[in-house]
């Protein structure tokens, strides 16, 4: 099948994540500039720090991507296992949440701001490698199981206003949108994504062969 028209967007996405990734290893910090607009961007369209901005993200899917050219075998979690397994991240996140409200209640606010404030990296510095090894073989296998700041920006995009849209009227139910997805969420069954996991990278639009997903509008939800 053909990819999408707007397979453009992704060859945007990749100079986007290599800006950044550049710009970290050269030893530019851009943590201020980003944290200022983080939260307004995923109110208004979701996580896409994930999908366009997070170089530990971006290196995950470039091994993916290079596991693919390498022709290694390739696993993808079963809808039936990844329903409960997606729910990790959130759980990890609360529990460090829960710890580090131990600390602040033991050991005062500083010890707090520290654990609370410190990056998902430093936190999962020790097994950063396997996941890395981890991603030649699977999608962002760190960002769907074990990231708890996505977990933290997933939470908030629930309450995004604009998001991807499945035109129902013109979709040929083919799935090949979901098979592009690296969250592995079911976006052929779905109207609206509102899924938590989505990370704003748009493979999922970019390789429908009918361009029949697009960003609009969210619909309040139904009671
Ligand atoms: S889920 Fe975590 S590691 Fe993955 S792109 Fe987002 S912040 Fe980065
Ligand atoms: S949205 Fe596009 S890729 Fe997804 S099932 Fe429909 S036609 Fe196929
Ligand atoms: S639903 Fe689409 S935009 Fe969201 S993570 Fe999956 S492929 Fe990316």
């Amino acid at each position: 099948m053909k990819p999408g028209k707007s397979s453009w967007v992704q060859a945007l996405r990749f100079a986007v994540q290599l800006g950044f990734m550049v710009a970290l290893v050269a030893g530019i910090s851009v943590t201020k500039e980003v944290s200022v607009w983080l939260l307004p961007t995923i109110l208004l369209v979701g996580v896409f720090f994930c999908g366009w901005v997070c170089p530990f993200g971006a290196a995950q899917e470039w091994l993916g991507k290079l596991g693919k050219w390498m022709h290694l075998p390739q696993f993808r979690m079963p809808q039936g296992v990844q329903r409960y397994l997606q729910l990790s991240r959130y759980i990890l996140f609360f529990l460090l949440f829960a710890y580090g409200i131990s600390i602040l209640l033991l050991q005062g606010p500083r010890n707090f701001a520290m654990l609370m404030g410190g990056s998902v990296y430093n936190i999962a510095s020790g097994i950063i490698i396997t996941f890395l090894v981890l991603s030649l073989f699977t999608a962002r296998p760190f960002c769907n199981y074990f990231c708890t700041g996505g977990a933290k920006q997933g939470l908030w995009s629930v309450l995004r206003i604009f998001g991807i849209r499945r035109d129902t009227a013109r979709c040929g139910g083919c799935g090949v949108c979901s098979k592009a997805c690296p969250m592995n969420i079911e976006v052929h069954k779905t109207e609206f994504v509102r899924h938590p996991n989505c990370i704003g990278c748009l493979s999922c639009v970019s390789s429908c062969p009918k361009n029949c997903l697009a960003y609009k509008l969210m619909p309040a939800r139904k009671k």
